[in-house]
């Protein structure tokens, strides 16, 4: 064969050898890749039917005659990261804006490999990359992380794409991208975000860098998601407890698929299904969560899968695209993908009335409390919680706490920034009559009838004041930096309030030893989640129960008017069988 020409070569290009296939090359074919020189384009010279050999041999004479500048044998593979974090709430009438991200810690380009290195997912990318024996370089893009809330506004959301798409094109060139994402982000005009978000990508990369995105179990998956990643690896663990080791599975399904050169096929169902949260305890022998977590995990661990997962989603989302999905990725093979998801759709189907929860009222949920005299009982008052993006303000458990003497410390928790304010004017020690909580969510219901709590008069004394900042890791996260804002507790015999200016994670223990507590000391301690507060909480209480209390994030929310959703769907819908199959995109 003759030599290729590379006359249009520019003076300044580096060139480079490259094993990749890059866009529309043939399947054998081996690659030059000129980059400029601080310039962001890249192009590409194929020699079809070379070998190594041959490759090494050329870029040498060219190297001589001067057409290259420089050449490396090395691969100079860029691989870009970056994070887009928010579980919505459309029931939450707070909206959630381009000031909670920043509250929350955005980073860009190398400060984000630099500081996100051990944290969540990033840090299972970065970790893992770090690892290759090609030494890729690792791009920061950004991260932009919010604590859950109401839908974001259509303000937030296009400075969103737009600090997504301006991160992206700045890193350019770039081998591959992994994206750590939620995938139940909403946003006013626009339900699908991360499909947005993912289209946009995949509109700038193009056809053939491959884009692999992980997701929360509780993403509300969409076609267009599937269709614009070449892989979508969910998390396998309720609590959450896997964050990190995602990352580090969607890194070796990028390998597989760009240094290994395997072709995913993905198949995708969506199932017109959604379950609470409360019994989805993967970590729970007896649950349906754990069988399913089980089946998955072998799954994934067979030759020709990529990845296995099941996105039970998050229920308080009245929007169009509601539902659960199973999503199989597996080496090239459209058969295997769509007959091991059709499996397990058909078996989260059959048992899918396990999920239904066990309920306590709120009275009865606080004297069973009370009657317990040694060992801690958690409360998990679902419908405020945090997690599930509800306000955090409902103080339906703290007003029945009230009134019970308590032996040791009942310890809840609140978000009012004014009631927080009020005691740092007056100082620690002194006495303080507000009425506390029961503010942001000022309106009845978006759709009505989800219940409000109104705010609570109380008097307390002012124990203590504190700034709500740590790292949280186990449920939901690995080292993840937390700042609540200014806090304070309050003390009402042995009842503490501890109330921040922000919301964040209401159930943590980190949080209540940073208010100076010990949560595993206490009689009783308000969980404001569904579930995953078990992964701190189960092996040391004496009893957990799940109360029904007002909110954003009620248990059984089929009881609610949602009015977008697709019908029919169960729970709402009593339906015995539905025939679905699973779209395949190869
Ligand atoms: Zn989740």
């Amino acid at each position: 064969m003759g030599y290729p020409s590379f006359g249009t070569a520019l003076a300044g290009e580096r060139l480079l050898v490259n094993y990749l296939i890059p866009p529309a090359a043939p399947a054998n074919a081996l690659v030059f890749r000129a980059v400029g020189n601080g310039s962001q384009y890249q192009r590409y010279y194929v020699l079809q039917d070379a070998d190594w050999n041959v490759m090494v041999e050329l870029a040498a004479i060219y190297h001589a005659i001067g057409n290259l500048y420089t050449w490396d044998m090395m691969s100079d593979m860029r691989i870009a990261v970056g994070q887009l974090w928010q579980e919505s709430n459309t029931f939450n009438p707070l909206p959630t804006t381009r000031a909670d991200f920043e509250h929350f810690g955005i980073v860009h380009g190398p400060e984000l490999v630099e500081r996100m290195a051990d944290t969540n997912e990033l840090g299972g990318f970065i970790q893992s990359l770090r690892r290759w024996p090609e030494r890729p370089e690792i791009v920061g893009l950004v991260r932009l992380p919010a604590w859950p809330s109401g839908a974001a506004t259509s303000d937030t959301f296009a400075w969103i794409r737009q600090e997504m798409t301006t991160a992206l094109r700045r890193a350019l060139p770039v081998d591959a991208v992994l994206l750590a994402l939620h995938g139940a982000l909403v946003a006013e005009q626009t339900p699908d975000v991360e499909g947005e978000v993912l289209h946009a990508f995949r509109a700038i990369i193009g056809p053939s860098v491959p884009l692999v995105a992980t997701l929360d179990l509780h993403a509300n998956i969409t076609e267009r998601m599937v269709r614009a990643a070449d892989a979508l690896v969910l998390y396998h663990t309720v609590p959450h407890i896997d964050v990190f080791e995602t990352g580090q599975r969607g890194a070796a399904v990028l390998r597989r698929i760009l240094v290994d050169g395997v072709q995913p096929v993905t198949a995708f169902l969506k199932l017109p299904l959604v379950v609470p949260a409360e019994r989805a305890n993967t970590q729970d022998p007896a649950s349906v969560s754990h069988a399913l977590r089980r089946q998955l995990q072998v799954l994934e661990s067979r030759p020709g899968i990529l990845s296995a997962g099941l996105a039970t989603v998050q229920p308080w989302l009245d929007i169009p695209e509601l539902g659960s999905s199973v999503v199989v990725v597996a080496e090239g093979d459209n058969e295997i993908a769509a007959k091991t998801c059709e499996e397990i759709a058909a078996e989260v189907w059959r048992r899918r009335r396990e999920y239904l929860p066990e309920l306590v009222s709120v009275a009865d949920g606080v004297r069973a409390a009370h009657e317990n005299k040694e060992g801690l009982v958690v409360l998990s008052d679902s419908a405020d919680a945090t997690t599930s993006g509800a306000t955090g303000d409902s103080t339906a458990v703290l007003s029945e706490l009230l009134k019970y003497d308590w032996p040791r410390p009942a310890l809840v928790t609140l978000v009012d920034a004014d009631g927080v304010e009020m005691a740092q004017r007056l100082g620690i020690g002194a006495e303080i009559t507000t009425e506390l909580g029961g503010k942001r969510f000022p309106i009845p219901s978006r759709t009505g009838g989800m219940g409000r709590c109104l705010p609570l008069r109380v008097t307390a004394q002012i124990q203590h004041l504190f700034e709500a900042r740590f790292l949280l890791s186990g449920h939901l996260a690995r080292n993840m930096p937390i700042d609540m804002g200014l806090s304070a507790v309050l003390r009402c015999g042995q009842v503490h309030i501890v109330v921040t200016s922000r919301s964040g994670p209401h159930f943590a223990p980190q949080l209540f030893q940073t208010a100076g507590l010990d949560p595993f000391a206490a009689s009783v301690l308000v969980a404001k989640s569904p579930c995953g507060f078990r992964a701190a909480y189960e092996p040391r209480a004496r009893k957990i129960l799940v109360v029904r209390a007002p909110g954003c994030a009620p248990s059984d929310f089929w009881n609610y008017p949602y009015r977008l959703i697709p019908r029919p769907i169960w729970p709402w819908d009593e339906l015995e069988t539905w025939t679905r199959a699973p779209v395949i995109v190869s």
